[in-house]
C-alpha cells in the first residue's frame, strides 16, 4: 500500500526586494503575512511570514508586483 506524504507550504520573503505595498497581505486568505518594523535597505517596512499556516494557495506570489520579493517553498515530508 502506498503511504500519503504530507506537504507543507512556507511562504519566503525577500526583505530586500520588498516595497511595503501589503498587497500580499491583503492577498492571503489565512492571515499568515504582516508588515514588519523594521525598514530594508530601501527604507520600506518588509512584509513578514508568520513562520506557519501557509496552504501554499500562491495569493501572495501572484498579487506581488516585485519579481523575487515572495516564493512559496513546497516540502514533502517522507
Ligand atoms: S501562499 Fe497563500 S496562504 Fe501562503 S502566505 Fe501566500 S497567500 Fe498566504
Ligand atoms: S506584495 Fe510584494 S512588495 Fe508588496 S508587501 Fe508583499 S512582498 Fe512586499
Amino acid at each position: 500500500m502506498m503511504e500519503k506524504k504530507k506537504k507543507t507550504f512556507r511562504c519566503v520573503i525577500r526583505s530586500e526586494e520588498c516595497k511595503g505595498c501589503e498587497r500580499c497581505v491583503e492577498a492571503c486568505p489565512r492571515g499568515v503575512l504582516k508588515m514588519g518594523t523594521k525598514l530594508n535597505l530601501m527604507s520600506f517596512p518588509a512584509v513578514e511570514y508568520a513562520g506557519s499556516g501557509c496552504i501554499g494557495c500562491g495569493g501572495c506570489f501572484y498579487s506581488c508586483p516585485e519579481p523575487g520579493a515572495i516564493t512559496i517553498v513546497e516540502e514533502v515530508e517522507e
